[in-house]
């Protein structure tokens, strides 16, 4: 029952700063977060498309809480896709994003103002407005060298607002795509929704610490809906995007899209840096469509924790480097 702790630990300031500043977990984290800047990813980026993978970029970041940093995660997107723009991958390399890096958290600019709420989207709080506004440039960004933008998916509380702001972006770029949660109880329901033509949508487990209310909590009920709703996105008409490490929902993937009739590209596998790397290679040579999601910058830290969490014997590594060092 660790993980429920570390996810705890990973929104605590207190536990930030201890963890960020030990001296050992750099090289730990290394193994997730290969990198801090555009100059130390483009190698990584080069060595993994010439070995047949495709990738998703995630800039670490999350829980920002100025309007700066917001526009500073926006240029740091636009910075890489500058920098992919010379590779001349097009779709093979993608963005993730995370909306809360991008300002969804914060007081819209007018509710800043006058503490009245702004009236621009009434049924959001908060930098609804903001995030959408800092999200675009990047999305029009990756759109004008070939690729596209995934809106990551956070704790449920800022899903509604994900929804509206991809269903805002998708208006211009139709590529724009989604994650949803199986952990969630309203995932059935969205996957419904998403499962039409021109919809990329990244199916996977769920990494937050959700209420009982709003979740399943068993690993075996989780699992189940992951396949029910992998069902839902493999018989629809959009483009299902199985992100997990786990070998029976990997072979229940290839089966259900063998099923529903689907051909080689017409659905992909999304996995981890770091986690399962001779699987990606494997998936790749049988002639899958294998993304990397791949982190990197050097705010890492609720990345970082929730990889922890997700295999307690990550964290075990993790303090006995600390010890031993
Ligand atoms: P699990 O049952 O957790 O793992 C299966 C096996 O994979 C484990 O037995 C182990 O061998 C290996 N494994 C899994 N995790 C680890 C780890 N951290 N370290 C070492 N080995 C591990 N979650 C969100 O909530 N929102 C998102 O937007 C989101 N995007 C994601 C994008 C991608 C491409 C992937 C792969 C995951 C993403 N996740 C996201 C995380 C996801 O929700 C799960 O927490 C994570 O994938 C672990 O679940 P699993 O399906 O791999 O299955």
């Amino acid at each position: 029952m660790l993980g429920p702790v570390i996810l705890a630990a990973s929104r605590s300031d207190r536990m930030r700063r201890l963890i960020s500043a030990a001296p050992v977990t750099k090289q730990v984290v290394d193994r997730f977060i290969p990198g801090e800047t555009v100059t130390d990813i483009v190698p990584i980026i080069e060595d993994l498309t010439a070995k047949g993978l495709e990738l998703t970029m995630d800039v670490v970041g999350e829980d920002i809480t100025t309007p700066e940093q917001a526009t500073a995660a926006r240029d740091a997107y636009l910075a890489l896709i500058d920098h992919i723009e010379d590779l001349d991958l097009g779709p093979r390399v993608e963005m993730s994003v995370k909306l809360s890096m991008f300002g969804q958290a914060l007081p819209s600019p007018a509710t800043a103002l006058n503490g009245e709420p702004s009236g621009l989207a009434p049924a959001f709080n908060g930098g609804h407005e903001l995030a959408l506004a800092n999200v675009r440039p990047v999305v029009e960004a990756a759109a004008a060298i070939g690729t596209t933008v995934t809106l990551d998916a956070e704790d449920h509380t800022t899903l509604d607002s994900m929804f509206a702001i991809h269903e805002e972006l998708r208006k211009d770029f139709p590529q724009t795509g989604c994650v949803i949660q199986a952990y969630l109880f309203r995932t059935e329901a969205d996957a419904r929704r998403l499962a039409a033509a021109g919809s990329r949508v990244r199916l996977v487990k769920g990494a937050y610490k959700e209420p009982a209310e709003v979740a399943h909590q068993n690993k075996h009920e989780i699992d189940k809906a992951y396949v029910r709703i992998l069902k839902t996105l493999m018989e629809g008409d959009g483009y299902p995007m199985i992100g997990s490490h786990d070998p029976r929902l990997i072979s229940i993937g290839q089966e259900l899209a063998r099923t529903a009739g689907r051909k080689l590209d017409e659905y992909e596998f999304q996995m981890l840096y770091g986690i399962r790397g001779d699987e990606h290679l494997r998936l790749a040579a049988e002639g899958h469509r294998m993304r990397v999601y791949t982190a990197y910058g050097t705010d890492w830290y609720g990345y970082f924790m929730r990889r922890l969490a997700e295999k307690p014997a990550n964290l075990r590594f993790f303090l006995r480097s600390m010890v031993s060092k």
